[in-house]
């Protein structure tokens, strides 16, 4: 037998064993979301698209899959003395919804001038919200010490074994799903969801060639990728608020590296133009970041014709006035 891309990735890493295992873990909790299809997209891009629709996921985006497994390899005792988290966006809910499930207590730090329906969110699915000042404070730092004074465990957004392995479900569905792919188009922020997506592809449909799709302003792990070592970026300016991440995790990038094929960028316009195609076309509310992936694929950044491509839709958490605001303007 040829070794396989995964088997050359270092110890301590995930591999798809762990997908596999993560997939039973939260099968009962997580949704089994609809894998959409439409023939504009196929017309308009000469391929056959299926659309991994993590809109419709728990509390709204994928991250609820890395979030319940994370949770649920703790110890009893971990369990007991709760998780802790910083997040002012997807993760925070994601684990505020999977600790209430697994009766865990949950601490969510977010800054003081977080969106109210968020943090009304995140307090609604039982987490309790320390909040600080981005300004003036350190939100790692409180979180170190929240866990040290509290015991409590800090569950990063990406950079963590379980939760790429969480990430990775929605790609092992999509595939079980749909068949084998010729390509797979997945967002990136830190990269967790991308690396998850990786493993099961290449252990699932080994000739599919995978891509990294990020915002024009922010493509740190575009550079990263082409450069081999991890590239730290300002903040970028962009409305894919789930993609403003300024680098690539130590654990995702090796993962990326092994099994990603290229990374691909899209613009802001393009990303409300795919907004506004999933409203007209597919009558479904997808947030920008969410909208990374399709974006590749209808504006031909990368060729679909004759090909099966898989399209994971990340995410649906956005205001319904700024997606008013997109959609006008
Ligand atoms: C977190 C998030 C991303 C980015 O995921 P990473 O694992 O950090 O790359 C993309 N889309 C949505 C909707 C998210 O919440």
């Amino acid at each position: 037998m040829t070794p396989s891309p995964q088997d050359t990735l270092a110890a301590g890493l995930p591999t798809y064993d762990d997908v596999a295992a993560a997939a039973a873990r939260i099968g009962g909790a997580a949704f089994r979301t609809p894998v959409l299809t439409s023939r504009t997209a196929d017309e308009r891009t000469g391929g056959t698209l299926f659309f991994k629709a993590e809109n419709f996921q728990r509390a709204g985006a994928f991250k609820f899959r890395g979030a319940y497994n994370a949770i649920a390899r703790l110890s009893d005792d971990a369990k007991r003395r709760g998780v802790v988290a910083f997040s002012s966006g997807n993760h925070a809910q994601a684990i505020a919804y999977a600790g209430q499930l697994q009766d865990v207590p949950t601490v969510i730090i977010m800054p003081k001038d977080a969106p109210a329906m968020k943090v009304a969110a995140t307090r609604g699915y039982g987490g309790e919200v320390v909040a600080y000042d981005r300004y003036t404070e350190d939100r790692e730092a409180i979180g170190r010490r929240l866990s040290q004074e509290r015991g409590l465990t800090l569950i990063p957004p990406y950079d963590h074994e379980d939760v790429i392995a969480g990430q990775g479900t929605a790609t092992k569905e999509l595939i079980e799903e749909a068949g084998p792919l010729d390509m797979l188009l997945v967002c990136v922020g830190g990269g967790g969801l991308l690396a998850g997506s990786a493993l099961a592809a290449k252990a699932l449909s080994p000739d599919c060639r995978i891509y990294g799709v990020e915002p024009e302003a922010g493509n740190d792990a575009q550079q990263s990728f082409r450069s081999g070592s991890i590239v730290r970026i300002p903040v970028p300016v962009t409305i894919a608020d789930g993609a403003q991440t300024t680098y690539v995790g130590g654990k995702t990038f090796p993962i990326i590296q092994a099994l990603v094929d290229d990374m691909l960028t899209v613009s802001d316009q393009q990303l409300v133009d795919t907004m506004r195609f999933f409203v007209e076309r597919m009558k479904i509310v997808v947030e920008p970041t969410g909208c990374l992936a399709a974006a590749a694929a209808l504006n031909g950044i990368v060729p679909c014709r004759g090909k099966r491509v898989g399209i994971i839709i990340s995410g649906g958490n956005v205001d319904p006035k700024a997606l008013a605001g997109f959609l006008a303007g």
